[in-house]
C-alpha cells in the first residue's frame, strides 16, 4: 500500500519568546492511500492544528510533511493551493458556504477553479453527487433553508468535486444528533471503500468506531495508534467498545 501522507517529526509553535509553546511536539505519522482513520483527544490536543499542519493549510516549525510524493515546503503557495485543490477535500463542523449562493453554486465553487473544465461538466458532476448524498431537489435552496445534515451532505460533495485521494474531516459529525452522524458515516464509509482516504476528527466514540485505524493525541504528540479489525457488518458494538477502553485507559 502506497503512503500517501507523511508527518514526520513535525513541530508546530504558537506564540514568541516566553509565550512561545509548542503545539504539535514532533508529531510523526504516516497515513496510507485509501486509509479510513480517526483523530480522537482531548480539546486543545491539537487535532486540528495537526489536520491543518498535514494538509499544507497552515506551516509548521520543523519537521517534514510529504503528501502525493511532494514534500510541502519546497512548494510555493500557489503550487501548494493547487495540491490541495486537486488532491484533498475538507469537510468542517459547520461548512463554510456562501450566503449569497445557493447549494448547487456553492457545491461547484471549488471545482469552477480549474479552468481547464467548463461549467456543463463541473454542474453534471455536482448534480451526481448530489443525487447521491440525497440533496438532489435542494439545489437551488438557499443554503440558509436547509437542515445542518443536509448542508453537510452539501458539504460533502463539494469536498468531493475534484475526486481528492483524501478528505479531512474536523469533527464534521460535532453538530450532528446521532442518526444523522451515524448517516454521514455511512456516507463517509461508502466513499472510502471508493479508494479515498479519510482523516476524521471526533469526540464521537461511535462515530471513531466506523474507521479502522484511530490515533489518540495529548498535548501534541500522538500518545496511542490503535487499529481495528474491518468492520463487516455485525462488529459494531464490539468495535465502540475497544475504542471506549482506549479513551478510559488515557483518560480521554
Ligand atoms: P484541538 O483541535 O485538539 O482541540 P487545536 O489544534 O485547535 O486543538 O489547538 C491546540 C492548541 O493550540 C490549543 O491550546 C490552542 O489554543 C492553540 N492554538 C491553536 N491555533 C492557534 C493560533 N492560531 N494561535 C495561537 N494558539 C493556537
Ligand atoms: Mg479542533
Amino acid at each position: 500500500m502506497r503512503t500517501l501522507v507523511i508527518g514526520d517529526h513535525i513541530v508546530k509553535s504558537f506564540g514568541e519568546g516566553d509565550e512561545k509553546r509548542n503545539v504539535l511536539n514532533g508529531v510523526s505519522v504516516e497515513i496510507n492511500e485509501g486509509e479510513f482513520v480517526a483523530v480522537m483527544g482531548p480539546s486543545g490536543s491539537g487535532k486540528s492544528t495537526l489536520m491543518f499542519a498535514l494538509s499544507g493549510t497552515d506551516g509548521v516549525n520543523d519537521g517534514k510533511i510529504v503528501v502525493d510524493g511532494r514534500d510541502l515546503s519546497e512548494m510555493g503557495e500557489n503550487e501548494l493551493s493547487d495540491l490541495r485543490r486537486t488532491t484533498m477535500g475538507f469537510v468542517f463542523q459547520q461548512p463554510t458556504m456562501l450566503k449569497n449562493l445557493n447549494v448547487l453554486d456553492n457545491i461547484i465553487l471549488p471545482a469552477m477553479r480549474d479552468n481547464r473544465k467548463n461549467v456543463a461538466t463541473i454542474t453534471k458532476k455536482a448534480r451526481a453527487l448530489m443525487q447521491r448524498v440525497g440533496i438532489a431537489e435542494l439545489e437551488k435552496r438557499d443554503i440558509t433553508q436547509v437542515s445542518g445534515g443536509q448542508l453537510q451532505r452539501a458539504g460533502i460533495c463539494r469536498a468531493l468535486m475534484n475526486n481528492p485521494s483524501i478528505i479531512f474531516g474536523d469533527e464534521p459529525t460535532g453538530a450532528l444528533n446521532t442518526t444523522s452522524a451515524q448517516e454521514m458515516m455511512d456516507l463517509f464509509s461508502e466513499i472510502n471503500s471508493e479508494g479515498t482516504a479519510i482523516m476524521l476528527v471526533t469526540h464521537d466514540a461511535k462515530v471513531a468506531a466506523r474507521t479502522e485505524r484511530i490515533m489518540f493525541m495529548r498535548d501534541g504528540t500522538i500518545v496511542s495508534d490503535l487499529r481495528l479489525p474491518k468492520f463487516n457488518g455485525t462488529n459494531m458494538e464490539d468495535r465502540v467498545e475497544k475504542v471506549t477502553v482506549k479513551m478510559r485507559e488515557l483518560g480521554i
